[in-house]
């Protein structure tokens, strides 16, 4: 998962997206709609030179080992070896798994692609000894040939980058026992995956609208939204029920997961699992505790959306099974590809003329792969190429959630684009924290913008209710997650064992606590304990309080770039996208900062509920000037 140079490589972002629905064959796409991967190579009989070319060069760094220390000039040719043959590889991967991704069931993109993740494993290996020996060069020393060598200026971050993870680095051999155990280390979170996605013998419900239906787990997200609170009912006791048979076994696995993260804690002498996990992106875990204790203050802004939304679903009891159908019935809205793209340039406008151009120009050059097709990768992401420009994968089909995928990932593309165009190819990813803050934001202002073109409430309802329920899940119902996270590692840390009955009970406790159960705020069952065995994340390491972040984070600043162009100043706007131009130059932390939201306060975070709030006083307006309903609708 982590973004920083030391051994893992990185080619895209994966976003959270839904599947695509109708698909044609991909000769029918015209070419417009289609990404141009010729701009990385001009036929696939380029890419396989290259490829063996590459495959003779990854033995290149051999003939630097035991030379880091010698002088500036040594180091700096190691280094200057090994980002070239990584970029080349970068490219290399970028073309076979996108080609892959066009249509996963064809053969020869895959061995392709399967080719390229070999030659970067092989090179990784190679390589390994780098940050190792260059913990070897006295430090001072180090210091002093970065202040006097300008051609190694590129290379700071990465030379102080090994530097800080020194106290946290072990001798060679304990390196080498480490690397090893880092494959059992996965076992609790493979096993949880193999159990859930296919031996997990899920039951098959009938819904009232006849459609029989097997409840796996992405069965249950599609169908935890049914209007019918019957079907509700159904689902989610059929589902958790199935979940709760397997409750010793899935405590199990998410015990050893706990397990292998407090291994690392140990050997790598970090005092708790989560100062392990944020030490790779260097967040101070008070950033992870001040989100913890911001959201727990904001409990009543989440008790009122959910009596709002028992009131717009005319219930008398809200219950955890109500959360999900739509708050507001989709309307009928319907986009063309071109339409959107147009739509999405339109609302970016607050960012700039220079941002807008660069992105109408990445329109216009076939960055993007808009349509679905017969075989094509579901889901949406964006990639890119140093050198060359960013990509991105869509499967584009229509809907009001097709355009805030275009404007998500065309936030992630235009992102990439601007920290390639600002950053040495060293420095030019940027740190996972900071990535889901370019793509946020401007789902921000794209919405705004709809909402300031909406003129009939029923749109601007349907908006509404679109911004704060995303709101809710990200803000609150993530943030439980992390808080649940952090509460069983310190249960392990405690030395008290972890089981699936108490980490039902945990869950249990916890989520009443957030729904406000005890204040009849919303009814929360007993069977809801168990829906921590459904969620994946909690074997990632403490990794999903990163999108209540960007959320508070990218909330925050379009609403100060939003506000300020009012007043025709460009103060917010540039320093935001000068973020986005510095890549990894810096810190996550310190580029936000840069960029005007300290994360170290709740200041970003006020600001997210302020907007919460906000879109709630509006839809309270709205509901209060339309007609009253003899009979609230039941759902
Ligand atoms: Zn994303």
């Amino acid at each position: 998962m982590s973004r920083t140079r030391l051994g893992l490589l990185w080619f895209g972002i994966i976003c959270m997206t839904t599947a695509s629905l109708d698909a044609a064959e991909r000769k029918d796409v015209p070419d417009k709609y289609r990404w141009n991967l010729g701009d990385l190579y001009p036929s696939d009989a380029d890419w396989t030179k290259a490829k063996d070319a590459l495959a003779k060069r990854v033995p290149e760094m051999a003939k630097f080992k035991g030379r880091l220390g010698k002088s500036s000039k040594d180091l700096l040719a190691a280094l200057e070896t090994m980002f070239d043959i990584e970029l080349a590889l970068s490219r290399l991967a970028v073309y076979a798994s996108g080609l892959s991704d066009e249509d996963v069931r064809a053969a020869r993109p895959r061995e392709m692609k399967q080719a390229a993740e070999e030659l970067a494993t092989a090179f990784s290996s190679a390589s390994s000894w780098v940050r190792p020996e260059i913990l070897t060069i006295d430090a001072a020393k180090l210091k002093k040939w970065i202040a006097q060598e300008k051609k190694l200026a590129p290379y700071r971050v990465f030379l102080e980058e090994t530097l800080r993870r020194k106290p946290h680095t072990l001798g060679v051999a304990e390196e080498r026992v480490a690397a090893e155990a880092g494959d059992l280390e996965r076992a609790g979170g493979e096993v949880h995956g193999v159990l859930s996605n296919a031996d997990l013998p899920y039951p098959t419900i009938k819904l009232s609208t006849g459609e029989t239906v097997r409840l796996d787990a992405s069965a249950y997200t599609l169908h935890r939204q049914a209007p019918s609170r019957a079907d509700r009912d159904k689902v989610f006791t059929t589902f958790f029920g199935a979940l709760k048979t397997y409750e010793r076994t899935m405590g199990a696995t998410l015990a050893a997961g706990v397990k292998a993260h407090l291994f690392e804690k140990r050997v790598r002498h970090f005092n708790t699992a989560l100062e392990a996990a944020l030490f790779q992106d260097n967040i101070p875990p008070a950033v992870y505790k001040q989100l913890l204790a911001d959201v727990h203050r904001s409990l009543p802004t989440l008790h009122r959306y959910l009596t709002l939304r028992k009131k717009m679903l005319g219930l008398d009891t809200l219950r955890y099974q109500d959360l999900y159908v739509p708050l507001v019935a989709s309307i009928d809205m319907h986009f063309k590809p071109d339409e959107a793209c147009e739509i999405t340039l339109e609302a970016l406008a607050p960012l700039g003329k220079a941002y807008t151009d660069a992105l109408h120009k990445g329109f216009d050059s076939r960055w993007t792969d808009y349509l679905p097709s017969t075989g094509k990768r579901s889901g949406a992401y964006s990639t890119g190429v140093y050198g060359v420009h960013p990509y991105q994968l869509l499967n584009f089909n229509g809907r009001y959630e097709d355009l805030t995928t275009l404007a998500h990932e065309s936030g992630h593309s235009m992102h990439t684009f601007l920290s390639y165009a600002g950053q040495p190819y060293p420095t030019a990813d940027y740190p996972i924290f900071v990535a889901e803050v370019a793509s946020t934001f401007n789902e921000n202002l794209l919405i705004h913008f709809m909402l300031d073109r909406a003129k009939d409430d029923a749109t601007r309802l349907f908006l509404l209710g679109t911004l704060l329920d995303g709101l809710r899940t990200t803000l609150f119902r993530q943030t439980q997650f992390a808080d649940f996270e952090l509460a069983f590692h310190e249960q392990a840390e405690r030395g008290e064992p972890l089981t699936g009955e108490n980490l039902s009970q945990l869950y249990l406790k916890m989520t009443r606590e957030y729904y406000g159960h005890d204040k009849k705020v919303c009814q929360v069952d007993d069977l809801l304990a168990i829906e921590w065995a459904y969620v994946p994340h909690f074997y990632y390491d403490f990794y999903v309080y990163q999108y209540a972040t960007s959320m508070v984070a990218s909330t925050s600043l379009a609403r100060a770039v939003r506000d300020e162009v009012k007043t025709g100043k460009t103060t917010r706007r540039d320093a935001y996208l000068k973020m986005l131009s510095s890549g990894s130059s810096k810190y996550a932390i310190d580029l936000l900062k840069d960029a005007g939201v300290d994360m170290t306060t709740s200041a970003p975070f006020d600001a997210a509920i302020a907007e919460m709030n906000g879109t709630m006083d509006e839809m309270e307006r709205i509901l209060d000037r339309q007609p009253k309903p003899a009979q609230p609708p039941k759902r």
